[in-house]
């Protein structure tokens, strides 16, 4: 089977893993932690970076740091993750969702203005894929309406929007460390931001909230989110080939491109948006209406043909959990309804092979016909 992802981890990771066991510093506090905030902090373009458990954790940061609550409501894409809406969900505040681009399968800004109340707090944009949100109407709304930018920019590590480092547009992004992003600690995951009173908000939240004069009298309830020097000392060493990785993202989205081109019953991601090339974090496509199947039937048919394949997200507006808490009553975003029926991507982790590549793109033609 080929699997739909699979990291590279021949850098320094055994070198920087070895050095956590022979000195001892394996928890938050080893040295590691600093060194990949830093870094990745130089690496996006931003003042700070708090290293944390995973990206979901960093969302539930970015949320709560912002003091977003009760009453608050807050405008996210219908097509993402569920972290994106539980830590909204959880933070007391409410969901607003808008449908997706029909090409691009991000959030649709024109669609955001309608939906502003006196109540919204904050725009969560979320970059899905391969390419970055359109930034510049986002932005406009942002200022125009007094509106904190919550960007999820788990998705695209090293993408730029119009030459500007995505991860730069938010009052406070976040990232993902998992190993399907572009760089991985197995589990973890990053808040920035530039406001230093911000950054010591979330570095509090992250860590129990502990008392500043007694440890242990605390003013607020905080997580335990913390990231280990082990998860830490695997990013250090990503990030020493974060360039490379980019490429390689690249090359294989060509090469899917270049062997799927034309083929007049898929929709292929969009290489060029104008404001940003694709980095392919994964290879997905859409199952054209001529397609008598949908995704799920592709997926097994793919699967029956040994190669692994994952369905999109699923649209939160649809998500019987959220449905049942009386959220979305009525909506419809059909954009975001069509590509999670009909979506799916291909095996594209830095370690596939472009034989696998070769080979998966003949597999979906030959269950097409
Ligand atoms: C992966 C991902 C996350 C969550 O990251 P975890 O580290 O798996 O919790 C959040 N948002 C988006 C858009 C993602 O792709």
């Amino acid at each position: 089977m080929i699997p739909v992802n699979r990291p590279l981890l021949d850098g320094n990771e055994k070198r920087y893993l070895a050095e956590c066991v022979d000195t001892g510093w394996i928890s938050s506090e080893g040295p590691f932690v600093r060194r990949l905030e830093s870094g990745f902090a130089a690496f996006i373009g931003r003042k700070h970076g708090v290293a944390v458990c995973n990206g979901s954790a960093a969302l539930d940061l970015a949320v709560a740091a912002l003091r977003i609550g009760p009453g608050d409501e807050v405008i996210l894409p219908s097509l993402t993750i569920i972290s994106c809406a539980a830590a909204i969900v959880r933070a007391g505040a409410k969901p607003v969702v808008v449908d997706c681009e029909a090409r691009t399968w991000n959030m649709d800004p024109s669609l955001i203005a309608s939906k502003i109340t006196p109540r919204t707090k904050a725009i969560m944009v979320v970059h899905i894929f391969g390419l970055p949100v359109d930034m510049d109407p986002v932005l406009a709304l942002a200022k125009q309406h007094g509106l904190w930018i919550i960007e999820d920019a788990a998705e695209q590590i090293g993408q730029t929007y119009k030459s500007r480092s995505v991860g730069t547009f938010g009052d406070a992004a976040t990232f993902s460390f998992y190993p399907n992003k572009h760089i991985t600690t197995g589990e973890g995951g990053m808040v920035m931001m530039d406001d230093g009173h911000l950054a010591s908000r979330c570095r509090d939240l992250r860590n129990l909230c502990f008392g500043n004069e007694r440890r242990f009298i605390h003013e607020e309830l905080g997580w335990n989110f913390r990231m280990s020097n082990v998860q830490a000392a695997l990013g250090v060493a990503q990030l020493e080939r974060v360039g490379g990785f980019l490429e390689r993202k690249r090359q294989l989205g060509g090469w899917y491109n270049a062997l799927l081109a034309g083929h007049p019953m898929l929709e292929l991601p969009v290489d060029n948006a104008g404001y940003a090339r694709n980095i392919y974090w994964v290879y997905g496509v859409v199952l054209k209406e001529s397609v008598k199947f949908d995704a799920r039937e592709a997926i097994a048919r793919l699967r029956s043909r040994g190669v692994d394949s994952r369905h999109f997200f699923w649209p939160l507006h649809e998500q019987p959990v959220l449905r049942r808490m009386g959220l979305f009553d009525g909506e419809h975003c059909p954009h975001a309804e069509r590509v999670a029926r009909r979506g799916l991507y291909l095996p594209s982790g830095l370690g596939t092979t472009q034989d696998e590549v070769g080979e998966s793109a003949e597999a979906l033609k030959a269950i097409l016909v």
